[in-house]
């Protein structure tokens, strides 16, 4: 770790054009640790810009320094140019190049030296010059505070900084109840508090500003579509897109549904499919022993963490469905 730091404090000890980018459909933690970064590199004095593949949920607009970060999607021109043009490249919460789907190769081909901070499996050690990676870090974020702390700028962890950082520890920690959440994590935490992260008004931006739709559609896939297989200790729940169209669903919708799931007595591995722009997904959910990531990188060209995963189906919702109780009916838990 400490050679690591040196070597990334002498990258950034002179003004640099840097880019942070995270992977797609960026969740809590991918922005937080993205615009966490951002606030403190430009007080540094760097011209930095985020890049995310594509869009994401809005509950996530108010980090500061959103307002400037570029949808590769939406201008993909501008994105190119600046990726080709830079000198630094941090890649954040994410551990293969696939995850940034066509803004992949633009990076790739950026001949900016390349900075990977992640906590996913498996990192790959080829696309990066230094991989800061801890799989069992509860969030990218927490890593992020720990390099930040370690390059020795803590003084520059300010009211923004704090905020976004708070975020990402907090939606990937599910507000700090996963077992990844350590004595460490809540220190961090004490930590963002006192540098003047509101933690109240953040829950409150994250979990309770969704609108009546979402709620709505959440009773909908509880009262609905719930699929319990008791004696395999499993759920799936599915919705198709003309389910999504009839709840107006707008992206980050159904974050979180995965996890009501996982609150049903004895439940320890949860599956829930969306079928969206075309694409069925899947996102992987388990307690304990189940391997959610074997099984996400096995059937659905996907992975994550041991106990959270996502992927795609190449097949129908239905189809999608057959498979996953095949693979249910295969558990050992
Ligand atoms: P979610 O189900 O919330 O989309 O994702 C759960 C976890 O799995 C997150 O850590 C996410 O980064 C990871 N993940 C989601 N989709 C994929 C995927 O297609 N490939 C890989 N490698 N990881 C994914
Ligand atoms: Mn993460």
């Amino acid at each position: 770790m400490q050679e690591k730091i040196k070597l990334l404090k002498a990258l950034i000890s002179e003004k640099k054009n840097i880019v942070i980018t995270v992977h797609r459909g960026p969740d809590g933690d991918a922005m937080g640790s993205a615009l966490g970064l951002y606030n403190v590199l430009v007080q540094l004095g760097h011209i930095v810009t985020v890049i995310t593949p594509n869009d994401y949920a809005s509950f996530l607009y108010w980090l500061p320094g959103n307002e400037k970060v570029i949808v590769f999607t939406e201008d993909k021109e501008k994105a190119k140019q600046i990726t080709t043009d830079t000198d630094l490249i941090f890649l954040l919460d994410f551990s293969q190049i696939g995850r940034l789907d066509d803004y992949g190769d633009i990076v790739q081909n950026s001949s900016a030296k390349k900075v990977m901070i992640d906590h996913h499996q498996e990192p790959d050690e080829h696309i990066s010059d230094i991989l800061f990676s801890d799989v069992t870090a509860c969030s990218t974020a927490q890593i992020v505070f720990e390099i930040i702390k370690e390059l020795g700028y803590k003084n520059l962890i300010n009211k923004d900084v704090a905020e976004c950082l708070y975020t990402g520890i907090m939606t990937d920690t599910g507000s700090f109840k996963y077992s990844s959440t350590t004595a460490t994590t809540h220190h961090i935490i004490a930590k963002l508090i006192d540098a003047g992260a509101e933690n109240a008004k953040i829950h409150d931006l994250i979990y309770d500003n969704s609108s009546a739709d979402r709620i709505k559609l959440l009773g909908f896939c509880l009262n609905e579509k719930l699929l319990l297989y008791p004696e395999n200790n499993a759920a799936i729940i599915s919705l198709s897109a003309e389910e999504l169209k009839q709840f107006n669903f707008k992206k980050g919708d159904t974050e979180g549904f995965v996890n009501y799931c996982l609150a049903i007595e004895g439940i320890t591995f949860a599956v829930f499919i969306t079928e969206k722009e075309g694409i069925v997904k899947l996102s992987l959910r388990s307690k304990g022993n189940v391997n959610v990531n074997t099984i996400a990188k096995e059937y659905f060209q996907g992975g994550g963490h041991r106990n959270a995963s996502g992927g795609i189906s190449q097949v129908s919702v239905n189809k999608t469905i057959t498979i996953l109780e095949t693979i249910i009916n295969n558990l050992n838990n």
